[in-house]
């Protein structure tokens, strides 16, 4: 198993852990860019957005829906939060298994760099 969020959605690599249940996995960023910065990934190994096809909708919502509802469990829902996804090279992404950022704790700025 090459992938790192592979590893970690299986236990192979432990880290410390923000929620999980029998489709994704969300963790804390080893190098957070704000005080709260969440990866949610799916257990299903899937390279790139451009990879997602519409029978994976459900798969999409529920990792959206579990971004939302740990911004509402660490408060950050009332002062806002962003959500991110980076695709390949110039997207910014540097690990090909899809992931959500959720961040929060922190003014963001716009447009991101
Ligand atoms: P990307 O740039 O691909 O959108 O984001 C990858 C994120 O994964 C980065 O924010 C990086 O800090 C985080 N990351 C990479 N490797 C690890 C790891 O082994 N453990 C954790 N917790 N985060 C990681």
């Amino acid at each position: 198993m090459d992938c790192i969020f592979c590893q970690i959605a299986s236990n192979a690599i432990t880290g410390k852990r923000a929620y999980e249940d029998d489709q994704v996995v969300a963790f804390y960023d080893n190098n957070p860019q704000a005080p709260t910065h969440i990866l949610i990934i799916p257990r299903q190994h899937i390279a790139t957005t451009n990879e997602l096809e519409l029978n994976h909708s459900p798969l999409i919502g529920h990792m959206v829906l579990t971004a939302t509802k740990l911004a509402k469990e660490l408060s950050l829902a009332e002062d806002g939060y962003r959500l991110v996804w980076n695709c390949n090279r110039q997207g910014g992404q540097a690990v090909y298994h899809i992931h959500l950022h959720l961040l929060g704790g922190r003014a963001m700025r716009w447009p991101p760099g």
